[in-house]
């Protein structure tokens, strides 16, 4: 016997939106899906059927409106009927005599069955189980009072359904559970675009299929001047706090935002909106960003790269990241600034500062300002306890008054960039907790706040005409901004990267 499933929303006359869109055949089991044409009704709670011959048939109603993005879009047996097949008269006789209908008093009401749709429905009950941690899928059936013979069947299942068997915290399980509190039907979002969905067919066999949403991508263009808080200049241009932070991010390595940010800055960003049945799923990346800081534009984009690494860059493929944080410790605000000192004319004493304090509670994490190799890590007098490190070339990096060494950090270990390597604290002569950091170039001190640092490695010299054909256009928006209404929506199928 072959069932049918079938998508649509219950409550407009399905006859006047369904259209069919892909039909997947496995076996006997068949799914047909519809995708309704308007999605901005309200949302309405929606119910699966099946629609095929007699008593076979299951409709399954969603508790909850949280359900609907599970078990999204599913028909009550009328609209299957009417984009299947018309009920035929046979169907008509069994009108009043199915005892097994269930119905599910909880349940916000569906669309109104016509009689002789009712008649051929064994209804499932709708149950949303939400994984805690620490969940197996046996210890959310034995919670939930399901069967354990349900949930073992389940776990012998392979490919997609595989993924039972690593259930996260806030995965949610859509179930149908027939009138022996048996699983008929799972559903499950996987991610962003794809939902497990498993049917239990007539031999009792669980069958899985893949539902695949296609997402659509909605460039938005922003741009804002900042008057007090760049916070709150962004989020009055309509960017949200993520993007503030990304757009900070992006361009931290040339702008300190902490020290640099004047009033009259300005921003324009490039981002995606990704959606999912014409419904905003979520923020993307970043694309081009053009930040102004008194008065000098700074622009970078998005780029991947020919091993699929996405990486932010300026118009010339510098990139915008360099090979040394400016600050390396979350500070709250600088309390000694850096000074080579001069002899005092009348004292004759030499007071030099050949570093940056950055105050900071105790026990703040401090980063490896680049990627290096600890060359010391130890006491050294006044500056208490001590971290050096060796960069690559001439560039040495030092850390001073830490209240303790990240466990494991020792002489000749080496260190990515922005690694915890030390905390905060006010050993040697120190009056308060703070950070003392050095920056050395050929053995020399500089200023950390004014040093121009070296780049991260540019965009290989082969790869430049990759770069120039995927970066032109966003270039080119920069330079014409036109806020978002300009924007354009395009199908993202291929270039939407799958989380
Ligand atoms: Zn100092």
């Amino acid at each position: 016997m072959k069932s049918d499933y079938i998508v649509t929303e219950p409550d407009t006359p399905a006859s006047a939106r369904l259209a069919p869109k892909l039909a997947i055949g496995a076996g006997l089991f068949a799914l047909a899906f519809y995708l309704a044409g308007d999605r901005n009704d309200e949302p309405a709670p929606e119910a699966l059927a099946s629609a095929t011959s007699a008593q076979d048939d299951i409709a399954l109603v969603p508790r909850t409106h949280e359900a609907r993005s599970l078990l999204d879009d599913i028909a009550p047996i009328s609209s299957a009927q009417a984009a299947i097949a018309p009920p035929s008269a046979a169907l008509e006789d069994t009108e009043r005599s199915n005892a097994a209908l269930l119905d599910l008093a909880a349940q916000p009401p569906a669309a109104p069955l016509e009689p002789q749709d009712e008649a051929q429905l064994v209804r499932l009950e709708s149950r949303e189980l939400v994984v805690r941690n620490g969940d197996s899928l046996s210890i959310l059936f034995d919670r939930n009072g399901l069967k354990p013979i349900d949930w073992m069947a389940l776990a012998k299942l392979d490919g997609d359904a595989k993924r039972l068997l690593r259930l996260r915290p806030g995965d949610k399980l859509m179930l149908g559970l027939d009138d022996e509190q048996r699983v008929a039907a799972l559903d499950m979002r996987i991610n962003d675009t794809k939902t497990l969905r498993i049917r239990r067919d007539e031999d009792g066999q669980y069958e899985q299929s893949l539902l695949v949403d296609d997402l659509s991508v909605r460039e938005v263009a922003v741009e804002g001047v900042i008057e007090n808080s760049l916070f709150l200049s962004a989020k009055s241009a309509g960017l949200s706090d993520r993007l503030t932070m990304e757009l900070t991010d992006i361009f931290a390595w040339d702008v300190d935002f902490a020290l640099d940010i004047r009033a009259g800055d300005r921003f324009r960003v490039i981002y995606e909106e990704l959606y999912r049945d014409g419904k905003l799923l979520k923020e993307g990346n970043i694309l081009a960003a053009e930040f102004t800081n008194r008065g000098q534009a700074l622009r970078a984009v998005r780029y991947i790269d020919s091993d699929e690494r996405a990486a932010y860059y300026a118009p010339d493929g510098k990139p915008m990241k360099k090979a040394f944080l400016r600050s390396p410790v979350d500070f709250t605000r600088i309390s000694s600034r850096f000074s080579m000192g001069r002899k005092h004319p009348i004292l004759n004493t030499i007071r030099a500062h050949k570093g940056v304090d950055y105050a900071a509670p105790r026990g703040t994490p401090i980063k490896a300002a680049g990627a290096g190799k600890v060359v010391f890590a130890g006491n050294k007098g006044g500056y208490g306890r001590v971290v050096i490190l060796q960069h690559a070339g001439k560039y040495q990096t030092l850390y001073a008054h830490l209240n303790a060494f990240r466990r494991g950090i020792r002489k000749g270990v080496s260190v990515s960039q922005g690694d915890t390597i030390a905390y905060v604290g006010m050993s040697g002569l120190a009056t308060g907790p703070h950070l003392h950091y050095e920056f050395l170039v050929g053995g020399k001190h500089v200023d950390p706040l004014r040093v121009k640092l070296p780049s991260a490695p540019p965009i290989a010299k082969a790869e430049m005409e990759r770069f120039q054909g995927q970066t032109a256009t966003l270039l080119a928006k920069l330079d014409d901004f036109a806020p978002t209404n300009s924007a354009l929506v395009a199908s993202a199928s291929e270039n939407v990267s799958q989380p």
